[in-house]
């Protein structure tokens, strides 16, 4: 038995249109799973419907076997085993730190309350700023009070909700390292979700992509990255070269090996300085325009290079 299992789920916000089509997943107990996909590919929708707070139109959630229910079959809907952080941290401005993270552990007695915070505070690495305001923080200090309030219910899930869209790269970077050993520390089960691969590729090793409602492929990165099964799973990691005479088949930018002599004519119109290569938009003789990546930063704007690549490289949809 699969411990969270996301069964056949759909939903309707309107008749007719698809926010979630048909979509299923297991995840294992402690797993952290990242699902990707584009603005309104029906993310939050997904996540708000495995914590029990949104309505599903057909399908099954269930927690270690037992059902959640829709927030219409259910008193106070949502569930203490399973808490939801929002990109927006929903923080009480006028409460302190510590009076954020104990705010969902008012009905249980002050020495627990106060060990339970204490605990989380230092895990989290808050213990100095527990009497400062949210507004006092950095935008990934809130970040970490929001995701310690969730955890002060000892929840088994915890669902990201681009937690981090609002932060800076470097604020993000740090983040992510120090959740991913937190949970891991804690066993805890996690359902990560962005529309940044990059988050995703830092925050864990199992991708599950999402388009337009559907999920449309899961697997490790590399599995992806080597063998994606629609355009956009592919042109998530990269962008991708048609190849001419080859229809529906790519190589990446990355897979591209530069000569100064033999190989596929190209013509260099633009240069791009990028940390690790130089992109090089580059123009072949029937007017396809081509990225290349040139690690060596030997060719100059104006330039004919040659290009090989290997032909398993190719990625082709069919
Ligand atoms: P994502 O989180 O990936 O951006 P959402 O789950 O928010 O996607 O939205 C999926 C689709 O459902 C979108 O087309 C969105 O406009 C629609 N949608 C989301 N929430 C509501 C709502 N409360 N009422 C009507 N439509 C909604
Ligand atoms: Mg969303």
């Amino acid at each position: 038995m699969s411990y969270l299992k996301i069964d056949g789920i759909s939903k309707s916000y309107q008749e007719g249109i698809h926010a979630l089509k048909n979509i299923s997943l297991s995840v294992e107990k402690g797993n952290v799973v990242s699902l990707v996909g584009e603005s309104g590919s029906g993310k939050s929708t997904l996540l708000r419907i495995v914590a029990g707070l949104e309505n599903r139109n057909s399908g099954e959630i269930l927690l270690e076997g037992a059902r959640i229910q829709n927030p219409k079959e259910k008193l106070v809907p949502g569930y203490d085993e399973i808490q939801l952080v929002y990109q927006d941290y929903h923080l009480y401005p006028n409460s302190t730190v510590e009076e954020n993270i104990a705010r969902p552990l008012l009905q249980y007695d002050k020495q627990y309350k106060d060990k339970r915070v204490t605990t989380i505070l230092n895990l989290l690495g808050l213990a100095s700023f527990k009497d400062k305001l949210p507004r006092q923080l950095s935008g990934g200090q809130q970040q970490k009070v929001a995701i310690g309030r969730a955890l002060s219910l000892e929840p088994q899930v915890i669902l990201l909700d681009e937690p981090f869209s609002s932060l800076d790269t470097i604020q993000r970077r740090e983040l992510i390292a120090e959740l991913k050993s937190l949970f891991g520390q804690l066993g805890i089960t996690v359902l990560f979700v962005t529309h940044d691969l990059d988050d995703a590729l830092q925050m864990t090793d199992f991708l599950v992509i999402m388009q337009h409602g559907k999920l449309i492929q899961k697997g490790n990165p590399e599995q992806i990255f080597s063998n994606p099964k629609s355009l956009y799973a592919g042109k998530l990691f990269s962008h991708l070269n048609p190849i001419p005479d080859k229809p529906k088949t790519y190589v990446r930018p990355s897979d591209l090996h530069l000569y100064k002599s033999s190989g596929l004519s190209v013509k260099i119109i633009e240069r791009q300085y990028l940390v690790h290569y130089n992109l090089l938009t580059v123009r072949l003789n029937d007017g396809t325009v081509w990225k290349v990546e040139d690690k060596k930063r030997s060719f100059e704007i104006g330039d004919r290079a040659f290009l090989k690549w290997e032909e398993e490289k190719e990625i082709s949809f069919k």
